[in-house]
């Protein structure tokens, strides 16, 4: 699909896809004016050609079909029913000169769906009538009204037949011109109600359906807050914040999801442009002076050191009672673990004591065998240990039996010899 280029009329789109509807709307071969086939007398007494290929129209006005207009000749003219209502909103809009246009608003992505109203929905009046051209074979018509001296192109969308690539193409093409451009929802053409000049007119005059394809105001607005915007990049993954949403160490930055819901964003992709710096937010912003507006960036940075500095000091305030709940647990195990030292010295003292207790008994025992030692008792000497004590023969000495080399025998039940001795006589 291409468009009528206005600098060379003999250029025509290429018709992207045909549709053959009833044709509604003849033209009046006397004076030009679009009549509805109610308003016409049936055949040939119409008086009608198409407004399209200028042939002979005749009305088809039987009992069975709807009425309609065909060509007299059977020509094979497409398109003919949607030019013919382009032609009755050229003939109203000239009649009436005024149009409802739809309210134009800006937005960029990390506005989430947020709005500004640039322009409200209104009823304009046209410098003058429009200017209609429709060369055969060409569609759509150029349908051009003038508002304030800027052009609008006005298109009417048959039941869909605009996908949203030929729209954004449409978009495009009007850019390159600079010239607004409104769509016209409507359905396919056939509804004879729908298309009436009376609802046609209502159309006009309300709006309905009506959408902006390129509004220059919204280009132009879109386009001043991005040139006052800054690009701003990540460094170590965050980005510097100008507004200090955030502090990281000693570095007011935020990461770049931050960004992309801030409202002082204007990236139209993932990224950060940003006005923050500059405190434009609205359109307001632009006509306010540099003063007020630096100003009011001065504060909401003030408000977000303070928040900032607020958090901080909690954090400070966490840390501290942190710490001190583990200096004092500190304290604790280490007083469970004197308690537990001075229980174990306790435990190993008392063992101490009682091992030396033992000893002395055992010793005090010993003295006791020593004192009452009787070697030629025919009784073993036997301690309360059941230690049994012999006195070696040749030293003199006490020892236990373990001690001995050799010990006892008949009348010696108490003596032996001791392995020491034993062992020197060798
Ligand atoms: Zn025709
Ligand atoms: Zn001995």
């Amino acid at each position: 699909m291409s468009i009528v280029n206005d600098n060379n009329s003999d250029e025509v789109l290429s018709i992207k896809k045909r549709t053959a509807h009833d044709i509604f709307y003849g033209e009046d071969a006397n004076t030009g004016q679009m009549l509805h086939i109610s308003a016409v007398a049936s055949g040939l007494k119409c008086n009608c050609i198409c407004p399209l290929c200028k042939r002979p129209l005749e009305a088809k006005k039987g009992d069975i079909q709807a009425h309609h207009f065909a060509h007299q000749s059977n020509y094979d003219c497409f398109y003919s029913s949607e030019v013919a209502v382009y032609k009755v909103v050229a003939e109203i809009l000239s009649e009436r000169k005024r149009i409802m246009l739809p309210g134009a608003v800006l937005s960029f992505p990390s506005w989430r769906g947020e709005v500004e109203s640039l322009q409200k929905k209104g009823l304009f009046p046209l410098d003058s009538a429009p200017s209609y051209r429709c060369q055969e074979k060409q569609y759509p018509p150029d349908l051009i009204a003038t508002v304030r001296g800027k052009h609008l192109r006005i298109i009417l969308d048959f039941g869909e037949y605009y996908d949203k690539h030929d729209i954004s193409e449409l978009r495009e093409n009007e850019r390159a011109q600079n010239h607004a451009c409104i769509r016209y929802d409507f359905p396919e053409c056939g509804d004879d109600d729908f298309f009436s000049k009376a609802h046609l007119k209502s159309v006009l005059e309300h709006g309905t359906g009506a959408a902006w394809v390129y509004n220059p105001l919204e280009s132009q607005w879109r386009k001043q807050y991005r040139e006052k915007a800054r690009r701003l990049r990540p460094v170590d993954g965050l980005i510097d914040c100008p507004l200090h949403k955030r502090k990281v160490g000693n570095r007011y930055c935020v990461p770049l999801s931050t960004c992309l819901e801030c409202k002082f964003n204007v990236s139209e992709s993932n990224s950060c442009l940003c006005l923050g710096g500059q405190g434009y937010e609205h359109k307001r912003d632009f006509e306010a002076d540099e003063t007020a507006r630096l100003e009011k960036v001065r504060r909401m940075r003030a408000e977000n050191d303070k928040r900032i500095e607020g958090e901080i000091r909690i954090r400070e305030e966490q840390e501290l009672q942190r710490k001190r709940r583990e200096t004092e647990a500190e304290k604790r195990r280490q007083q469970e673990r004197v308690e537990a030292d001075r229980q174990r010295r306790m435990r190993q003292e008392a063992l101490e004591r009682a091992r030396r207790e033992y000893q002395a008994e055992r010793e005090a025992e010993y003295q006791r065998i020593c004192a009452s030692f009787d070697e030629h008792s025919g009784v073993a000497a036997i301690d309360k240990y059941d230690r049994r004590w012999i006195r070696c023969r040749i030293c003199g000495e006490i020892k236990q039996s373990g001690e001995m080399a050799e010990y006892g025998g008949a009348g010696r039940m108490n003596t032996g010899t001791c392995s020491l001795c034993a062992r020197k006589l060798t």
